[in-house]
């Protein structure tokens, strides 16, 4: 399949193709034109793609027109069962994948629901029980659906199973298994996931049908739309560079921290900075984080701290920058980490701050990516963080997440050995022309190395460019 592949040339109705247009997709990513034909085929896939990839659409759009024929307006349930179900690890990624399937199949008369936990069962209920063709569920909620009896399964003809890698490590085998256990065994199975582990392979040798195999991006590769720096940092000084960096970019960034702890204390400290931010994680309520994400997408905060549950998924267009404030455990969590920036054919920064502590972390993710991503100077604060007594800390009389000070705001000896080896920030001047420039929210794409981020954009989007794709403007 080449890069020319149009639209037309996948043979979608016309109904799906007046949707598709309307989103202001002109050409096909890799990921579609590569797995369309094969899913109208028939045949189960097991595909590669990272998030940002186009993969949403690459599953239903001709999951779209395999149910046209069943398209109905009866009022009638039973004219309803559900045909397609979509799995997805988060409730996040599960609410945009079914805005997804709405967008793509606006103009056919396919029903939709999803359905995930955190909210009160009964108000699914309803609308599951009228009937719907397209499911989008997570596991443990949709067993819930099956245990009170207010969904079958047994007339599903696709099965889609997204971010399966994520499912895993978020140790949904179990209900997986059960799930699949409800299904025809004459079905359909698309698996997508962005890393393939071992797991993954035996998940796919046990669900998928003599698969095809699918990639557009080698296995645990990072997007080449995304320009990658480190700045080394000590823990305790992390605060004021990322404030000072946020301040500087002024645009649409998303942080990760490695605990919900960190994430909340954060968000906080950013706020008392004068910086519209907030944080999502996994303790706040299904309606907190519904909100935080519709202000970071409208562009009402520009900062949101997540952790790596939290943020599974999230597709927020054209993202500009993300920057990890602590380094992952999980090397693979970086390759998701970044995925959030450079989509879809946009470019994309990602920075780590990197502590001494974390220099081992940074070695597995550069061996799992094969590459060794570029040191930087960090930015240099101007002014302390507000609330702050003096440069390098959290909040006052807070401790900082690692420990770092200790009861009165004092530094450990730790964080001091770790400022002599890398030294703090305030001893520098910045020289990173990228940073030294204006935020231009109207520039053209930029080049790699001196990118300026763009803020989120609905406007119509470049064809992808991703991981083997081409990028062409309009
Ligand atoms: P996904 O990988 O499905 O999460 O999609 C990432 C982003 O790419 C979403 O914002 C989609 O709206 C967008 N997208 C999907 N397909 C295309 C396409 N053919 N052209 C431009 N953007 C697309």
């Amino acid at each position: 399949m080449t890069t020319e592949t149009t639209f037309a040339s996948l043979a979608l109705a016309p109904e799906i193709l007046r949707a598709v247009d309307e989103q202001g997709y002109t050409q096909p990513t890799p990921i579609q034109a590569q797995a369309i034909p094969l899913v109208l085929e028939n045949r189960d896939l097991m595909a590669g793609a990272q998030t940002g990839t186009g993969k949403t659409a690459a599953f239903t759009l001709p999951m779209l027109q395999k149910l046209l024929p069943h398209a109905n307006t009866s009022a009638s349930p039973a004219r309803h069962p559900v045909r397609a179900l979509i799995l997805t690890p988060t409730r996040e990624l599960a609410i945009q994948v079914e805005e997804s399937v709405k967008a793509y199949g606006k103009h056919v008369p396919l029903r939709s629901l999803v359905v995930f936990g955190g909210v009160d069962i009964k108000t699914q209920t309803p609308t599951l029980m009228r009937g719907v063709e397209i499911l989008v569920a997570t596991p443990g909620r949709l067993l819930d659906h099956v245990e009170q009896r207010t969904v079958q399964l047994n007339q599903v003809q696709i099965l889609v199973l997204d971010e399966a890698d994520r499912m895993l490590d978020m140790g949904f085998l179990p209900d997986l298994k059960r799930i699949l256990n409800l299904l025809p065994k004459q079905r359909q199975s698309l698996m997508f996931s962005a890393t393939f582990s071992n797991d993954i392979k035996k998940l796919a040798e046990d669900f998928l049908t003599n698969p095809t195999l699918v990639e557009v991006a080698r296995s645990n590769a990072t997007s080449e739309n995304v320009t990658q720096k480190i700045y080394k940092v000590a823990q305790a000084d992390k605060h004021p560079v990322l404030a000072e960096l946020l301040r500087q970019e002024n645009a649409q960034t998303l942080v990760f921290t490695k605990t919900k702890l960190t994430a909340s204390r954060l968000a906080r400290m950013l706020q008392r900075d004068g910086i519209a931010a907030d944080a999502i994680h996994g303790d706040k309520t299904q309606q907190e984080r519904i909100q935080a994400l519709e202000a970071f997408k409208q562009g009402k905060i520009t900062t949101l701290v997540a952790t790596d549950v939290a943020a599974r998924g999230l597709d927020i267009d054209q993202l500009p920058m993300v920057i990890n404030y602590e380094i992952p455990h999980v090397p693979e969590d970086y390759v998701h980490r970044i995925g959030r920036t450079g989509r879809a054919g946009a470019t994309g920064i990602a920075i780590s701050l990197v502590s001494p502590e974390e220099t081992k972390l940074l070695k597995e993710i550069e061996k799992l990516i094969k590459r060794e991503i570029p040191q930087e100077e960090p930015p240099q604060p101007q002014r302390p963080a507000r609330g702050e007594r003096r440069f390098g800390g959290g909040e006052r009389g807070e401790r900082s997440e690692r420990g770092e000070r200790n009861e009165r705001g004092e530094r450990s000896e730790r964080s001091e050995r770790s400022e002599r080896k890398f030294s703090s920030p305030t001893t520098r001047k910045p020289h990173d022309p990228w940073f030294d420039k204006p935020y231009e929210p109207d520039a053209t794409t930029p080049t790699a190395t001196h990118a300026t981020p763009r803020p989120i954009s609905k406007s119509k989007r470049e064809v992808p460019a991703l991981l083997g794709g081409v990028v062409r403007k309009e």
